[in-house]
């Protein structure tokens, strides 16, 4: 009798989970999403936009009918107290990582999506760093089993043109993803099992313990893998059930239901009709048209008051065609759409309040200049580096942690449209390092005055909405531009080099020099000047020539035997072999200072480590410091 109340007492307060889908490009995140919402994104995503919100509801009426297959995977069987699914509709750890609730993630369980063929690849990396990070508990999704009625098996084996060792896969997405598994032939299980288990030690490898759901030996050690395919919907109903079942038991505390408002503004959007609006996750309370609330802006805190609330039009068939419902009041979990007044500045990624009285104005504000001022104030900005501009606080924290990652410095930020006093500000690098006087903009407007200033001044500006593209720019920018500045720099650079010379192999004294030598370490190439350190440094002049056997050769390596030539220095007097320097003398490459700083910043890949041991042997004899 007692557990029978205490059920109903959570069936009365659990709220929907928010759910979120990370993991590596092309694991089939986007398919992940329009299956759980019923939606198809990844079929047109360049023209038909099916989201609306933000975040959309699954209601449990779809979830009842969705896990029809496998109800024995809830332990509170034809008991559904969660009251749906709230679902994030944008995938990706940017955006996870982006949206804030009371200091800690909005989301509450993350599907975590690995391409089984691909396995644990960059971005499942990082996104699992997340996710322990913020202590989300996830589900991995084992997605692609086959391709379009194939295996995947087959996919490979078709390319081996053996297709008919695995033609025979049995799609359905009728029956749970266990029991689909069981009947395949063999061999396909056989293959099945071998990527799982690559799978396992991957994530052994990362230090997490992973398992199917169906042997998972305890679900609080071990994370949950469910086999997918998102396209024919295989698995999908498994691993809805693992959902539901994790948010009704391990969960079950997070998500219960209170009245204290938790809401955070997703995105901001114009929408015809209405002008400026926020998506926003209502995760706890309530809000109603009328209320005074208050959101974070790109010049602080906007108070305003809610016009509208609008979701989504209930019939799923209009989802397509933009249709909102007009609502006065609203319980969370939820994503909303809401009306109001001056959003033009509004920011997304933090809290919203509402001051239910007005001296909450005032707290509340203070409340979200502290939340801007940290955020911002955590970022450490380097000396040198480029200037980083996103549209929301979340964004530009997640494109920085990715220039962090790939080693790319950060000077300056920015949230909002670039401006020319933006342009202005990345000018000063200008000064320090030509190539950092770049703005990357991530999903942001350029301003036209802004544009053209850049070009005037030459501050170069990299836009995208991807920030791994935008990183990419950047990166062969960089390059492109490292390679012109080596070539401009080549005649400058001087390679170290010790030779001893040959005598036996003496064949011009003097203008130009052509004799044999060893390579004693460092190397040679036509154009390193030599000079005599152990005869008052003097200066030979520079090789214009290496041959081996008769063949002419670019460089020549230490322990090498080489015939050189070397021609004196114009308008200096030539120097004999004989009369100025003779075998006992050892000839070195003619460094400097500055040669030194070129092959530092332009030549690193072209020394070996030895090379740059005989670098510091050098410096010693020319007293360099
Ligand atoms: P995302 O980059 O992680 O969002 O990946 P998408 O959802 O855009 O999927 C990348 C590609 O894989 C698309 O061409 C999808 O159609 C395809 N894809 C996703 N899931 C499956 C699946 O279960 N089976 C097959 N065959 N293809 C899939």
């Amino acid at each position: 009798h007692h557990e029978l109340c205490e059920n109903q007492r959570s069936t009365e307060v659990l709220r929907a989970p928010v759910i979120c889908v990370l993991g590596h490009v092309d694991a089939g995140k986007t398919t992940i999403l329009d299956n759980l919402r019923q939606t198809h994104v990844q079929d047109n995503e360049a023209g038909g936009i099916t989201q609306q919100i933000g975040a959309t509801n699954v209601p449990s009426e779809t979830i009842y009918r969705r896990t029809e297959m496998c109800r024995e995977m809830i332990s509170r069987e034809g008991d559904f107290i969660v009251p749906g699914l709230l679902i994030i509709d944008t995938p990706g750890h940017e955006i996870f990582k982006s949206l804030r609730s009371r200091g800690s993630s909005l989301c509450d369980l993350a599907i975590l999506v690995v391409d089984i063929m691909h396995g644990v690849a960059p971005q499942t990396i990082e996104s699992i760093q997340l996710l322990v990070e913020r202590q989300t508990p996830f589900i991995i999704a084992l997605n692609k089993q086959y391709l379009e009625g194939m295996t995947f098996y087959e996919s490979i084996y078709c390319l081996n043109s053996k297709v008919d060792l695995l033609y025979d896969w049995k799609s359905n997405n009728k029956k749970s993803i266990e029991l689909v598994l069981q009947e395949q032939q063999q061999i396909t299980q056989n293959h099945f099992e071998k990527c799982c288990k690559t799978i396992i030690c991957q994530f052994a490898e990362q230090n997490l313990n992973v398992a199917l759901y169906y042997e998972n030996p305890d679900p609080n050690e071990y994370y949950s893998m469910v086999p997918t395919s998102a396209r024919s919907g295989d698995g999908m109903g498994s691993l809805i059930a693992l959902i539901i079942e994790k948010s009704q038991t391990t969960l079950s505390r997070r998500i219960s239901y209170t009245h204290e408002l938790q809401a955070t503004v997703m995105e901001v959007k114009v929408i015809d009709g209405f002008g400026i609006t926020i998506d926003v996750a209502l995760v706890n309370g309530y809000l109603s048209v009328g209320d005074k609330i208050l959101i974070a802006g790109q010049e602080g805190p906007i108070v305003t008051q809610i016009r509208r609330l609008l979701i989504p039009e209930s019939n799923q068939e209009l989802r397509t065609t933009n249709q909102y419902q007009n609502e006065d009041t609203i319980k969370g979990a939820r994503g909303i759409k809401i009306v109001a007044r001056g959003l033009e500045k509004a920011m997304a990624g933090l809290p919203l309040f509402v001051a239910r009285q007005t001296d909450e104005i005032d707290f509340y504000k203070n409340e979200i200049n502290i939340m801007l001022k940290t955020a911002l104030n955590s970022i450490q900005l380097e000396d040198k580096g480029v200037y980083v501009q996103a549209s929301t606080l979340g964004s530009l924290e997640g494109l920085l942690q990715l220039l962090k990652a790939s080693k790319i410095p950060y000077s300056g930020i920015n949230i909002g449209p670039v401006h020319r006093r933006d342009v202005m500000r990345a000018s000063i690098q200008l000064e320090k390092d030509v190539l950092m006087a770049t703005i990357l903009a991530f999903d942001v407007q350029i301003e036209k005055e802004a544009q053209e200033y850049a070009n005037k001044i030459g501050v170069k500006i990299f836009q995208n909405d991807e920030i791994y593209r935008l990183r990419d720019m950047f990166v062969s920018y960089r390059k492109n531009k490292k390679e012109d500045e080596k070539e401009k720099f080549r005649h400058l650079a001087v390679f170290p080099c010790k030779l001893k010379i040959l005598p036996q192999y003496i064949f011009n004294v003097r203008d130009p020099i052509i004799c044999g030598v060893l390579v004693e370490d460092g190397f040679i190439i036509n154009g390193t000047p030599i000079c005599v350190p152990s005869n008052n440094g003097i200066n030979l002049g520079h090789i214009a020539g290496i041959q081996k056997n008769g063949e002419p050769l670019d460089i020549a390596r230490k322990g090498s035997e080489v015939c050189i030539k070397i021609v004196s220095i114009p308008g200096e007097m030539p120097k004999t072999y004989g009369r100025h320097f003779d075998k006992d003398h050892i000839l070195m490459s003619k460094i400097s200072r500055e040669s030194i700083d070129i092959l530092k910043a332009y030549f690193r890949e072209e020394m070996q480590k030895t090379d740059w041991t005989l670098i510091v042997e050098l410096k010693k004899i020319f007293g360099i410091v």
